[in-house]
């Protein structure tokens, strides 16, 4: 149902604490009429996300049908004299805290902008010579953007394990997976942007042209603008992958190797290397050959803990020195469980798009749309060993949080560009671990409660972790979170989004 455009003034109805109800009205544009939406399914669909933790209903959810659109929606707020309206982007909702929605405000149902487009938001240029790239729709899914490029014989370089999200979602982030370790975060292979800033205005921006607003938005957390279009590096496909995971017993062999393995340089090194912890024996071990499952299974009980390297070498299917490659790659590989050492060869696509049949299965059995209290971290290495101790091996594993997905994997921090919004330690080594929990609706603030505990061991410890894809409950805390960026970024806020109108959701500003 579309907004009435006789009135086009919503007139909410608000509880004040002490003082029973008030009112107070927004107005939105007429020429958006046909387009904004106030529906029961709308405002749900708007107010929910991947999380399932969070709920809050905004005004009405725009489904642009065009940029101009979001620039009509987002400079009618900023030019209102009566009551802006806040404005979130919404890509694919995988956040996990509510950071697309807008309480009150107008939620923009980014994915909208693609119906209709036929395939025309993604567009593939370049040559041989000077580089290939992609200019993207910011609500493009990964998975859409790597099917159009694979019929080019071209592909992105950064990923996330997982390709639903959309492109905007993602850079707002940082955008990470095993191949951050060589070629930086998906915001490390950006050339340009088209956004649509606080003050509705659409520019273009660049290392060259508006840096101020390229390097904000990069990691930026939405508070900047909306990413409309991006330019994203891309280079020749290979077409199969050699995907390896070892198996170890001791944390300190683990890291090393994993380590010794990102610093590989040259045809030798690999292309994906990330790192899991196994605590479960009923975990899903479909991965590993059946005949060897029972092993496994009895290595996680005798051990309680058995970390996983993943290593994965890409290759172009045809004559092959990827064994020889391998080989030296295994060089540095050396301290497993013997025998513990384990080979798939998939496609290009499949091992990219590797955590699709695990959400379709889940989907089957009523255990994807549940509450997920994730946690992600950034580590830095000089710390790894007093983690493992007290946040696996005492918060995890007596306490039998054991069947969290839990991620831990080295990556360089100067495949960063510090210039960029996103935060991370201040080492040249840092670990990114995922603490990805699955919940029941009626017991996820354990795991919430667990997750504090994990931050309350690092603050207590001097552990000084980031949060990647974090919520923090003050303001003193983001600016505890951004440290010495914080300045830079609020001076960007000001800069771009004067009356903080956008992404509501993160709760920064707001
Ligand atoms: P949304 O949740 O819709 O939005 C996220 C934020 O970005 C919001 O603040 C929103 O307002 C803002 N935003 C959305 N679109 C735009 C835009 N066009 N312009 C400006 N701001 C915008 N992350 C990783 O880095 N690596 C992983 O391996 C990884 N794996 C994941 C696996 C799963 C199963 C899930 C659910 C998430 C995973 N994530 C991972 C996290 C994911 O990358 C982020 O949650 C990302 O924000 C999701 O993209 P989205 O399109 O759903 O964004």
């Amino acid at each position: 149902m579309a907004v009435n455009s006789q009135t086009l003034i919503y007139f909410m109805l608000v509880s004040v604490a002490g003082c029973g109800i008030s009112a107070w009205a927004i107005s939105l544009p007429p020429e958006l009429s046909d387009k904004l939406h106030s529906d029961a399914d709308a405002i749900k669909a708007a107010s929910t996300d991947y999380g399932h933790i969070i709920s809050v209903n905004p005004a009405a959810v725009l489904f642009p049908s065009s940029v101009d659109d979001i620039k009509t929606l987002i400079s009618f707020s900023f030019r209102s004299n009566y009551t802006p309206y806040t404005v979130a982007a919404k890509g694919n909702a995988h956040s996990v805290w509510g950071q697309a929605m807008a309480a009150s405000g107008v939620v923009v149902d980014m994915l909208s902008l693609n119906k209709n487009a036929n395939g025309s938001r993604i567009v593939i240029c370049g040559d041989e010579g000077s580089g290939f790239y992609a200019d993207v729709g910011g609500e493009q899914l990964w998975i859409d953007l790597l099917n159009a490029t694979l019929k080019h014989g071209l592909s992105p370089v950064s990923w996330t394990d997982y390709l639903y999200t959309t492109v905007g979602g993602t850079l707002s982030n940082a955008g990470i997976s095993g191949q951050t370790h060589r070629r930086g975060p998906e915001i490390s292979n950006v050339e340009e942007l088209d956004v649509v800033t606080g003050k509705g205005e659409l520019l273009t921006c660049s290392p060259q042209q508006n840096p101020d607003l390229f390097y904000g938005v990069l990691g930026g957390l939405g508070q900047f603008g909306v990413i409309a279009r991006a330019r994203i590096v891309l280079e020749p496909a290979q077409k199969r992958v050699r995907w390896l995971r070892i198996l170890y017993n001791d944390f300190a062999a683990f890291t090393k190797e994993q380590e010794n393995l990102i610093a590989l340089t040259g045809k030798n090194a690999p292309n994906y290397l990330e790192g899991q912890l196994l605590m479960d024996p009923n975990t899903n071990l479909d991965f590993f050959p059946p005949a060897d499952r029972p092993k496994i299974i009895s290595l996680i009980k005798q051990y309680g803990i058995i970390y996983l390297i993943e290593v994965a070498k890409y290759y172009d299917g045809s004559n092959n020195t990827v064994d020889e490659e391998l080989k030296v790659v295994l060089k540095n590989a050396v301290s497993f469980i013997p025998g513990c050492i384990f080979m798939a060869d998939v496609t290009y696509l499949d091992f990219l798009n590797r955590v699709y049949p695990d959400e379709l299965a889940l989907r089957k059995q009523g255990l994807w749309d549940v509450p997920h209290p994730w946690l992600n971290l950034f580590v830095p290495k000089s710390r790894i060993i007093d983690f493992n101790n007290g946040v696996f091996k005492d918060i995890l594993l007596k306490n039998n949080f054991t069947t969290s997905l839990v991620l831990f994997n080295p990556m360089f921090r100067d495949k960063w560009d510090l210039r960029m919004s996103a935060v991370i330690p201040d080492e040249d080594v840092f670990y990114a671990a995922g603490f990805l929990d699955s919940s029941r609706f009626d017991n996820w603030e354990v795991y919430d409660k667990k997750n504090r505990e994990i931050l309350q061991f690092c603050a207590s410890n001097g552990i000084k972790v980031k949060q990647y894809l974090g919520h923090h409950g003050s303001k003193q805390e983001w600016i505890d979170h951004f440290g010495s960026k914080w300045n830079t970024f609020q001076q960007r806020k000001f800069q771009f989004d004067p009356k903080l109108l956008l992404s509501p959701g993160q709760k920064i500003f707001n």
